[in-house]
């Protein structure tokens, strides 16, 4: 039972002790008390389904009692030194993280969160490439570091200070609110009648979309002086876009043919969320120059890391690059026991079975209610865009998006929000939820639909 501060005086903390910056969920905001695999608890004890895994975060479920009884070991033996010395735990988890990689992927560097991850591929890709100029997609979310809220391309994320130089943004490949494409363009289990013009060999929204991306080589940066392109896999607070089949492969060639390298953001995806394939940029049959994850990395401990190739790695010796508390033991043990659980509780399988029992169960939802747009993604990273139901794509009016997602908490799911207009419903739960909680969740889905529209 719960016996902290009361909730009032949470939120009179909360009010006057912590930053305004720190936004919160709910119109009544949500204390949580405890969590447990794939569940929260709130103050008074009552639990909730948790699809949104503190924005995806969560990977391996809340409290796990392996990754508990590894911090406590690794605690009480060796908590904290400096990566200046050698300690078993950073070169145990480096190797079995690498292992993890494809290709010539296997030095990495550890960090501490998302942002520092992508300020550290940006600083590689320029210090390898000697070109400054890097790419990344509109829409598309990076970090909140002072570089890294250069390459995230979102109004909702800028400051009225001037941007830095040398962040380019190419139009989003969105085949549902974009120019170009439909369902069929992109990867996913749910088979629906083709909408698009494209034919099955060929993606024509794909050939578009990285005609455009060609215009931002062409008449913004100087010709072959890329230093990077940076792209998740699958867009994740952009609002869970899936690009058109071909896109990131084109994107690949691309950046190769100026200079520069790819970087592949898996701050999300990563980790076996998508199902099919441990890492997201596998399903777009690419092996990028730079890796990026962070997140599901440590089911919740901050840590963060980049994954490179030898060469590219090197460039970072051409000055002293320190990160005080990157790979510590205690991240370390927890790394490297987060791969053993997700191996050994098959939960990258677990993701793609009941990944693709929730897409089709919610595109009959889709079938049944218009104000259900889209339904996308793949595995546990699944979006659902909502509309105003009546034929076109405008977003659903905010007071009626609130309302429907306010009420699923209060029937006892939670899940997150994002897009431009903030109205794509995201579940990216941990991934140990099982097929009762994926049916739980389209019960009340659905059951809040009826009340509603
Ligand atoms: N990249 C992606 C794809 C993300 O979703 C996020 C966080 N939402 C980040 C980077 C930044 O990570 P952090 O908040 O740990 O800095």
């Amino acid at each position: 039972k719960y016996k902290g501060p009361s909730y009032d005086n949470l939120m009179s903390v909360r009010k006057e002790r912590l930053s305004p910056a720190l936004g919160t969920y709910y119109s009544t905001p949500f204390a949580v008390s405890q969590g447990y695999k794939q569940w929260l608890f709130d103050l008074d004890g009552k639990r909730y389904l948790d699809m949104y895994a503190g924005i995806c975060t969560v990977s391996v479920g809340h409290c796990h009692p392996e990754i508990t009884e590894a911090v406590t070991e690794q605690m009480s033996t060796l908590g904290h030194i400096s990566n200046v010395y050698l300690h078993p735990k950073i070169h145990e988890y480096a190797e079995k993280l690498t292992d993890k990689f494809p290709g010539d992927l296997k030095v990495v560097y550890f960090v501490n969160s998302g942002s520092e991850a992508n300020d550290l591929a940006v600083l590689m890709a320029r210090t390898y490439t000697n070109n400054f100029e890097i790419i990344s997609l509109r829409s598309g979310y990076h970090g909140m570091s002072n570089q890294t809220m250069n390459l995230t391309a979102n109004s909702s994320y800028k400051y009225p200070i001037p941007s830095m130089p040398g962040f380019h943004y190419a139009m989003n490949p969105d085949v549902y609110r974009g120019l170009w494409g439909g369902k069929h363009c992109r990867d996913s289990p749910v088979q629906t009648k083709r909408e698009c013009s494209c034919t099955a060999g060929e993606c024509k929204a794909s050939t578009n979309y990285l005609e455009q991306l060609g215009d931002v080589y062409r008449y913004g940066i100087p010709k072959g002086r890329a230093a990077a392109f940076f792209a998740e896999s699958i867009q994740g607070v952009g609002g869970t876009v899936q690009f058109p089949k071909g896109f990131l492969k084109g994107a690949y060639d691309m950046i190769k043919n100026s200079g520069g390298l790819f970087v592949s953001d898996e701050v999300q995806t990563g980790f076996g969320r998508t199902g099919e394939h441990f890492w997201g940029f596998e399903m777009h049959g690419i092996v990028p120059d730079i890796v990026t994850m962070a997140k599901g990395m440590g089911n919740g401990f901050p840590m963060a890391a980049v994954v490179t190739t030898p060469q590219i790695a090197q460039s970072l010796t051409k000055a002293r690059h320190i990160n005080t508390f990157g790979g510590n033991p205690v991240a370390s043990a927890v790394g490297i026991k987060v791969l053993e659980i997700i191996e050994k509780e098959q939960l990258q399988e677990n993701s793609k079975r009941i990944g693709t029992h929730l897409l089709l169960e919610l595109e009959k939802l889709r079938q049944e209610f218009p104000v259900v747009g889209d339904v996308r993604g793949k595995g546990l990273m699944i979006g659902i865009e909502m509309v105003a139901g009546d034929g076109s794509k405008t977003p659903l009016e905010t007071a009626k998006l609130m309302k429907y997602w306010e009420r699923c908490r209060e029937l006892g799911v939670i899940f997150g929000r994002g897009g431009y207009f903030d109205n794509v419903f995201r579940i990216k739960p941990p991934m140990c939820i099982t097929k009762e909680d994926a049916d739980f969740t389209i019960a009340v889905m659905k059951a809040v639909l009826y009340e509603m529209f």
